[in-house]
């Protein structure tokens, strides 16, 4: 299906092909709570990055968080690009050279009518705050950091690939 989204002012605008639309991934770590507020969580979507059309590019600004795992000496720079818009804060999509072929757009930006995910799956749960109360259904998946079920895997296992 094609997916457009926007930022809160207007500034930026984009759209791009998701054969993997519905937000079913809700993602607990610090970077997407703090970058995204909310209720503690940021739900990214897959889509095709060839595909991708942006309107007001110039406003765009790119954030690469740094990190520092428990084993390591130095803190690194994340290779996931977050695209944000640089007038109004909204957070956009996440773009990694790792996966060229990749878009994830937030599916806090899109503005087309998203499906709605039959289960949930909690993810970087580790790194949820206590106030942050996840409302897990019947059928959701829990994991305390990564799932190895990719997106594409999710949609499949469901049989609702677009
Ligand atoms: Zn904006």
């Amino acid at each position: 299906m094609l997916l457009k989204g926007s930022c809160h002012c207007g500034a930026v605008s984009f759209s791009l092909r998701s054969k993997h639309p519905y937000p079913y991934q809700l993602c607990y770590c610090s970077i997407c709570r703090k970058t995204q507020g909310g209720g503690g969580f940021a739900m990214n979507l897959g889509g095709d990055s060839a595909s991708m059309k942006v309107k007001g590019a110039k406003h765009l600004s790119v954030y690469r968080a740094r990190m520092k795992g428990s084993g390591d000496k130095r803190a690194h720079r994340s290779t996931g690009q977050r695209n944000f818009c640089s007038l109004c804060g909204s957070a956009l999509w996440l773009y990694d050279p790792t996966w060229p072929e990749l878009i994830h757009p937030f599916a806090s930006a899109i503005d087309t009518k998203l499906p709605t995910p039959p289960a949930r799956t909690h993810l970087m749960l580790d790194f949820k705050p206590d106030w942050v109360k996840p409302d897990i259904g019947r059928g959701d998946k829990k994991f305390g950091i990564y799932p190895k079920e990719s997106i594409a895997d999710w949609h499949r296992r469901h049989r609702v690939e677009k």
